[in-house]
């Protein structure tokens, strides 16, 4: 007779990673878009650890994924999985597997969330085990705690100034690389933004870290907040960019990307390369910023609180204390894009976007971008921020479906409003990109409209207003900024705002 043994589930914790071992110790991360990656780095080296970035997952970490962990996990789970199971097999060929797990640990961020991302670590530790790499070592990074404090054995210490660090290169990565996505399309000399961008990330990297120290808690958030360091930093940055000639009369479609957080941050195969395709297919991408993200985080205890207003009495203090914190936020954004010549997109404001999305989508359903996407969609399409949305959707993701799901309601409502969710499951590129190119045919033919309306409402012809920009040169900079004149696209926008000028307005 079979006897079956049955083991208590017990949580994954690591062995210990100490403080000795962190200058032999290297920690992998990784997970964004390239150049939040590079200034992460720099803080990491700020702050006395020595760290790499992993590369871009690609189709393959997809498939090992789906091998080495549970088939039925929604696709970031399996990109992620994978790519970190690749890297890691690459090394054991090389060095050993024993030599894998003393020389690196991995550090991502984890969640008690609603969905896939409360359970990534527990995909990572099924897939190490199918792979004989169980003696590795995760951490995990809570994503709503700026002083976690040391991890399991005291080599990772996650406080203040960590956080700090963290934070504040991701808003830096953010506004760069929105400026980029605005010069990009209208280069004149191909690849000058590229390079502009890669030597800038170089030059923002040096200075994360050799960030000064400045307090080990409060001292540290009240040094980041008033600060101009940051400032001066991107200040050096938008000189580089002032270097661009532009030429923004080309007549573009503008495309905002949204979706759930992983697909919509990182530039390659786990989205089908989607920033590079729908340049290359002529549009302007108005890409997905992780500063609304760590705004919607703030958001979210806020909502909390106000349910409690009337049975717990410090409610209304909590809420306002919060508030605070979020318009403080809100502000050291601001002074990063001004430092860009205010050129970068401004963050949309939370409690507009619950408000858009809540006849369709309730703000406590939390799971992936919860009311997000369906108030972002809204937004930029009521605000006239770009001509059509693309929404990355992850195979086997609840929280989009869902989302999917209400964004039916929304377009019987707006049937005017240019929306194409993708689904993004690593091997049906073709009909996600096909898809995406009969709804950007659409948003092509609206630019295009837009700018002959606005050329007909002003009486400008395209030759008079070239003939404009070619006196006054500083207006063919990437760095100048053509303010929003309540139309979409940046031609139609540009040929509203040399109107006004022409008329002293
Ligand atoms: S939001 Fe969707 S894709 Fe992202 S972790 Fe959750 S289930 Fe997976």
């Amino acid at each position: 007779m079979q006897t079956t043994v049955l083991e208590q589930y017990r949580t994954y914790t690591p062995k210990p990673f100490t403080k000795d071992e962190r200058d032999r110790v290297t920690i992998l991360f990784g997970g964004l878009h390239w150049r939040a990656e590079r200034l992460l780095q720099g803080v990491f080296s700020n702050m006395g650890y020595r760290a790499q970035v992993l590369p871009t997952a690609s189709r393959e970490d997809l498939l090992t994924g789906r091998e080495v962990a549970d088939i039925g996990q929604c696709c970031p789970t399996s990109f992620t999985t994978g790519n970190l199971v690749n890297f890691l097999r690459g090394e054991a060929k090389r060095i050993g597997g024993d030599e894998v797990a003393r020389r690196y640990v991995y550090i991502t961020a984890g969640s008690c969330g609603a969905c896939r991302f409360g359970q990534y670590h527990q995909s990572y530790e099924l897939a190490l085990r199918n792979t004989g790499l169980e003696a590795f070592r995760m951490f995990l990074l809570a994503q709503d705690g700026l002083d976690q404090g040391a991890m399991n054995g005291g080599g990772l210490d996650i406080n203040m100034p960590f956080t700090m660090g963290a934070v504040w290169a991701i808003l830096c990565a953010d506004v760069v690389q929105d400026l980029e996505y605005q010069v990009r399309p209208y280069e004149v000399v191909a690849g000058q933004t590229d390079q502009v961008v890669r030597e800038s990330v170089e030059y923002l990297h040096e200075a994360f870290r050799m960030r000064p120290h400045r307090g080990q808690k409060w001292g540290s958030l009240l040094w980041h907040l008033t600060t101009d360091y940051f400032v001066k930093a991107l200040r050096e940055v938008r000189r580089r960019f002032d270097a661009i000639e532009v030429d923004r009369l080309r007549v573009k479609p503008v495309v905002k990307i949204t979706g759930e957080f992983y697909l919509q941050t990182v530039e390659g195969d786990p989205n089908y390369n989607i920033h590079r395709w729908l340049e290359a297919e002529g549009a302007e991408v108005s890409p997905a910023v992780v500063a609304v993200w760590l705004d919607y985080l703030m958001r979210l205890p806020i909502q909390g609180f106000e349910e409690y207003v009337g049975i717990d009495r410090y409610a209304r203090l909590k809420i306002a204390a919060l508030r605070t914190l979020q318009k403080l936020y809100g502000w050291s954004y601001n002074r990063l894009r001004d430092a860009l010549g205010g050129i970068p997109h401004e963050l949309p404001d939370q409690y507009e976007l619950r408000r858009l999305a809540a006849p369709y989508f309730h703000h406590r359903l939390s799971g992936g971008e919860g009311d997000m996407l369906v108030g972002k969609a809204l937004w930029a399409y009521l605000r006239k921020k770009a001509h059509m949305t693309c929404e990355l959707s992850p195979y086997a993701c609840m929280p989009n479906t869902m989302s999917i799901g209400a964004m039916a309601g929304v377009i019987g409502r707006y049937p005017d409003l240019l929306y194409a969710p993708l689904e993004i499951k690593g091997d049906a590129e073709v009909h996600a990109l096909s898809r995406c190119q009969m709804i950007l045919t659409e948003a092509k033919k609206r630019a295009q409209r837009e700018y002959e309306e606005v050329l007909e409402q002003t009486g400008l012809t395209p030759e008079r207003a070239r003939a404009y920009l070619d006196a006054h040169p500083e207006m063919r900079r990437a760095t100048y900024r053509v303010p929003h004149q309540g139309v979409a696209g940046t031609a139609a926008n540009l040929i509203l705002h040399l109107a006004r000028r022409r008329n002293g307005a």
